[in-house]
């Protein structure tokens, strides 16, 4: 059996309801939780892997996976995460336990490999080959821009969504 088969025979469904507290039994999470540590290589955690386990994409844009509340105890100390920000950060016995749809908020950025978007066209203004989207929270959401570091445009205002952004800023003229 595969790591992936191993863990989907642990029945994530299961193991979710025991911690959002739907089923109280300590010892048996305790035992759950010992088995997943070893089957999952936190370093190197594949789509497959990602999905077997339960975790979420954050949004759409974004190849964030977040870490499903259960595996709170297990993830080792010193790992590298990613915030719902898009901050990396140090792994800590001390992280938030904030969830959302029953995530953390903290995964893992993991490449689908056959997700190709569109290229960015350089910057109108000063030919830069590299602008980039940056994201980042408002109240009311997660605004998308193209920026470019050389010059400083930016642009559009209001993008919801990676591919907007892009999309926009290869329609702009100048
Ligand atoms: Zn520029």
């Amino acid at each position: 059996m595969t790591n992936v088969e191993k863990i989907n025979s642990l029945n994530i469904k299961y193991i979710n309801n025991l911690f959002i507290g739907v089923m109280n039994r300590d010892s048996l999470k305790q035992d759950y939780l010992k088995a997943l540590k070893d089957l999952i290589d936190f370093n190197n955690i594949t789509l497959e892997v990602a999905k077997a386990i339960g975790m979420k994409k954050w949004d759409d844009d974004s190849d964030i996976y977040l870490f499903p509340y259960y595996l709170y105890t297990i993830i080792p100390i010193g790992l590298k995460v990613t915030s719902i920000f898009d901050e990396e950060l140090v792994w800590t016995d001390h992280m938030d336990d904030d969830t959302r749809f029953g995530c953390l908020a903290f995964g893992l950025k993991i490449k689908e490999e056959n997700n190709m978007e569109e290229e960015l066209k350089p910057c109108p203004f000063c030919k830069n080959k590299s602008p980039r989207v940056i994201r980042y929270g408002i109240e009311s959401g997660i605004i998308n821009q193209v920026h470019c570091d050389i010059c400083g445009a930016s642009g559009p205002d209001h993008a919801d969504s990676k591919e907007k952004a892009i999309n926009a800023w290869n329609r702009r003229e100048k």
